[in-house]
């Protein structure tokens, strides 16, 4: 015994990152950021990040930069970074009758087919997000695709299927390596159009997970829902799940820390998940705002003078920090992993309101363009605009990677 711990000494003096690996990881490339390591992190625990909105970015001329102001492709970026997986959410039709997209990215099928191939590329897999509409599904918003309307909930069940297989089938012939697959965004209220759960929405579902298994037996198939802050709420869903027989595989819930209660209730809601349904868990999306400056001239959500709770400093360190520690939480519930919502979705550029106006319309770069009256006239009819995350991504407003971006990679364990 004592002959061991002298040897453990000797070794620890020798090689002191084997005995005691270092708490925090300072950023080598010189920015500062310091990172508490995830113990116990294992290595296959996905850290994600949408990027839907980035081809209409680009279109529109926006251009990446590495930290030190090169130009450099985004995917390149996220993936050196610790980045492992992309999320990418497909809307059925985003345009108009006469042809103009609805903007927030103009994310049909093909948008998703480059943004995996892209991402395969560099070794990412890809999280497919259908919402089953033709623009934005979440707890407020529904609506079926306009090309469904009026069937009934079994016609409507076969379009689904048809149309998540049809997709798949693209995603793969395009190169991505389709990894999960989200039947639905943030349902936790109606689905596609449907609210009553006994007679239609699981039986959507029910197709939607069906298609996934006949695209591919190994592809985890997700459900999506959010407001964890209300834990019984949320469980009653899933209890609903279960007594319906819906096959599926993970649990998947938003999480944003000025809405969704504290990491603790979180992480206790994942655990009593997988606990007692045998699901796996994850957070499909979070974000958290490094300054409270808007780049865009379109409001954002977290803004100057906000009353929301910003339980970790506004800064990009602070971002870091966020990121970081709801990482620990779902390790700590068992969960499969982490996305980052919108992570490189900065402003389109421009040096009013009118030029970056000029480029939501034309290329989809902003929330909503006001073609997208046509199919929301309540909301993106009345609000159409810009982004209102600007301050939430990874990238200044010229682009320039942020220190916090490299959150990813160094709260690894191993790295
Ligand atoms: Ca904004």
């Amino acid at each position: 015994m004592r002959r061991r711990v002298c040897l453990l000494l000797a070794l620890a003096l020798l090689f002191p990152g084997l005995a005691a690996p270092p708490a925090e990881s300072e950023d080598p490339s010189g920015t500062g950021l310091a990172v508490r390591k995830v113990e116990n992190l294992p290595e296959d625990f996905i850290l994600g990040m949408d990027v839907s909105s980035v081809l209409s970015l680009e279109a529109g001329g926006t251009v990446f930069r590495d930290a030190g102001g090169r130009e450099a492709d985004l995917f390149d970026l996220l993936h050196e970074a610790g980045i492992g997986w992309i999320r990418v959410r497909i809307w059925n039709h985003p345009f108009s009758s006469d042809g103009h997209g609805f903007g927030g990215g103009n994310c049909d099928l093909s948008h998703a087919v480059e943004i995996g191939r892209r991402a395969a590329e560099r070794g990412m897999r890809l999280m497919v997000d259908f919402h089953y509409s033709d623009f934005w599904a979440d707890p407020g918003k529904q609506a079926a695709p306009r090309a469904w309307q009026g069937l009934t909930p079994d016609e409507k069940a076969d379009a689904l299927y048809a149309f998540t297989l049809e997709s798949l089938n693209a995603l793969r012939a395009g190169g991505a390596d389709v990894g999960m697959v989200q039947i639905g965004n943030e349902t936790s209220g109606s689905f596609c159009g449907e609210a009553d759960w006994q007679t239609a929405v699981r039986v959507l579902m029910a197709a939607g997970c069906r298609a996934v298994r006949d695209f591919d037996p190994s592809v985890r198939t997700a459900v999506h829902f959010t407001n964890p802050e209300k834990a019984g709420a949320l469980l009653d869903r899933v209890a609903s799940l279960a007594d319906a027989g819906l096959d599926y595989d993970v649990l998947a819930v938003s999480w944003y820390p000025y809405w969704h209660g504290t990491l603790e209730n979180l992480s206790a809601v994942l655990s009593a998940v997988r606990e007692t349904w045998k699901k796996d868990v994850l957070v499909a999306e979070t974000s958290y705002a490094w300054t409270l400056a808007d780049s865009d001239f379109y409001g954002n959500t977290v803004g100057e003078g906000t009353s929301l709770p910003l339980p970790w400093p506004v800064s990009p360190q602070g971002q870091a920090d966020a990121v970081r520690d709801l990482a620990a939480a779902v390790c700590e519930a068992g969960g499969l992993g982490l996305f980052y919502w919108e992570g490189a979705w900065i402003s389109a550029g421009g040096s009013s309101w009118a030029e970056n106006r000029a480029k939501w319309e034309k290329y989809g770069s902003g929330w909503a363009s006001s073609y997208a009256a046509e199919y929301d006239p309540a909301d993106a009819g009345k609000y159409y605009g810009g982004c209102a995350v600007d301050n939430q991504a990874f990238f200044a407003p010229d682009g320039t990677a942020l220190p916090s971006l490299q959150v990813f990679r160094l709260l690894r364990p191993s790295f």
